[in-house]
């Protein structure tokens, strides 16, 4: 009695304090959704138990392992409890023959409960096989049941043991609010009928014995319903919760995507792969600082194809930008990967190189100039001679930035093809040894 009274109150503080903290801490972060709560999440009045059949197997399954190891662990002690009152048999029948039949009673119930806490506890399911989960409850009820006859002159402890076993069917051993309600009917009314048949009660008793029945099944009902709404509810604001934390992360994996293509879009050039105008000039900018503070040469080159503007004509934008391609991938391959190379506008193309002298500037141009000459070039475009004019600007320490360097190097250029392209120029204004 005790010892059931005891796990009663804890378990039932544990679960209300349990639920109300999390249930409070969901409540706040939704504003308050318990009301939106849509009819996916919504429990039966009655049952107690979730309206839509999937949710009600989601959740089943969510307890299954718990339900199995607290059903096994309150059948054992309720087993226990029950064949402990074989002491008080012998206290009431000494050694008689009812005697034996209660024990012999009580070691039956002791040991099938037993026997199906192990079942449970191996194959309990607790959404598809609700009958094993019920069996112990109605053969309890039956052992209970039993003893009136055999015990008939001890009744008025028998009735608080009925109440109590009521509520622990309700309340401790767990099980769903529907099957419990049966076997529980089944001890209240099985219970009367032996009182009324075999301890000789007077209908005034009687009417008592139901009424108290009558009550503790409600009592017992009203609070089983309230636990399972409650658990439920929780479970649906759980299941919500983590529906939106799933869609959030989706919404990051795609934002953060979409920042990866805006940041590819920004720095790179579509066309040729190679850096943007904005996002080269950032680049060299750092260099060419570093490249000051380190006291390092560093050469800049702008390039032009020479007259581009017939590729396009004769053989199209298509063509022309096919050639774009080629260029570029001819100056990935011939600078260092340390050399910053971007599309500056058009047919223009714009080479930052750290720790480059002039001597070592002039070559490069060089090897980048005749690289291009030899690209192999279409089938239809056979008879045209590809070409590029280089011109070179080198940083010395009085340049003021990147800018007047590329005005130099814009210089060097105009110089290159006034004096008949597919040359490199160098303007040698900043020009220290290197
Ligand atoms: P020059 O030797 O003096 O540099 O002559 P050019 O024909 O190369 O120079 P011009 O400035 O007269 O023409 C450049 C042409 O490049 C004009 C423009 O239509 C073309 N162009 C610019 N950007 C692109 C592009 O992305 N793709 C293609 N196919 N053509 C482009
Ligand atoms: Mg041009
Ligand atoms: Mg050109």
């Amino acid at each position: 009695m005790t010892i059931l009274s005891f796990l009663l109150s804890r378990q039932l503080s544990r679960n209300f304090a349990d639920q109300n903290y999390k249930y409070n801490d969901v409540y706040h972060r939704e504003h308050g959704a318990l009301s939106s709560l849509n009819t996916k999440y919504a429990v039966h009045w009655l049952t107690g138990q979730f309206c839509e059949h999937r949710m009600e197997s989601m959740f089943r399954r969510s307890m299954k392992a718990r339900v199995r190891f607290e059903s096994r662990l309150s059948l054992i002690l309720v087993a226990l409890i029950f064949g402990m009152f074989a002491i008080t048999d012998y206290h009431l029948l000494g050694l008689t023959k009812e005697y034996y039949l209660l024990v012999t009673m009580r070691i039956v119930v002791v040991s099938l409960c037993f026997l199906l806490a192990l079942i449970i506890g191996r194959y309990g399911n607790y959404f598809s096989k609700k009958w094993l989960h019920a069996l112990p409850l109605w053969i309890l009820a039956t052992g209970i049941i039993l003893i009136v006859p055999l015990r008939p002159e001890s009744l008025t402890t028998q009735i608080t043991a009925v109440v109590v076993a009521t509520m622990a069917f309700f309340l401790l051993i767990p099980n769903l609010l529907t099957v419990v309600t049966f076997a529980s009917l089944y001890l209240s009314v099985g219970f009367l009928a032996a009182a009324v048949l075999f301890a000789d009660l007077s209908p005034v008793v009687t009417l008592r014995l139901a009424l108290l029945l009558v009550m503790t099944n409600i009592v017992g009902f009203c609070a089983l319903l309230r636990l399972e709404n409650l658990q439920r509810k929780q479970f649906g604001l759980l299941q919500k919760e983590r529906n939106q934390n799933r869609h959030l992360l989706k919404e990051i994996a795609l934002r953060k995507d979409l920042e990866a293509q805006l940041r590819m879009v920004a720095e790179r050039d579509e066309l040729t792969g190679l850096d943007s105008r904005s996002h080269f000039m950032k680049r060299a900018k750092a260099l060419l600082q570093r490249s000051r503070l380190e006291k390092k040469p560093f050469s800049l080159f702008m390039i032009d194809v020479d007259h581009f503007k017939k590729i396009n004509d004769t053989w199209g934008h298509t063509h022309g930008d096919w050639v774009l391609t080629k260029i570029a991938e001819a100056c990935a391959q011939t600078l260092r990967p340390t050399d910053v190379i971007g599309r500056f506008g058009g047919e223009e193309f714009i080479v930052a190189l750290p720790d480059t002298g002039p001597d070592n500037a002039q070559t490069v141009a060089e090897r980048l100039k005749k690289k291009v000459a030899e690209l192999p070039l279409k089938e239809e475009m056979s008879e045209m001679r590809l070409s590029v004019t280089i011109g070179i600007a080198l940083a010395s320490t009085e340049d003021a930035d990147l800018d007047s360097l590329i005005t130099r190097a814009d210089h060097s250029l105009y110089v290159g093809k006034r004096d008949g392209r597919n040359r490199v120029v160098m303007n040698r204004e900043g020009a220290e040894e290197g």
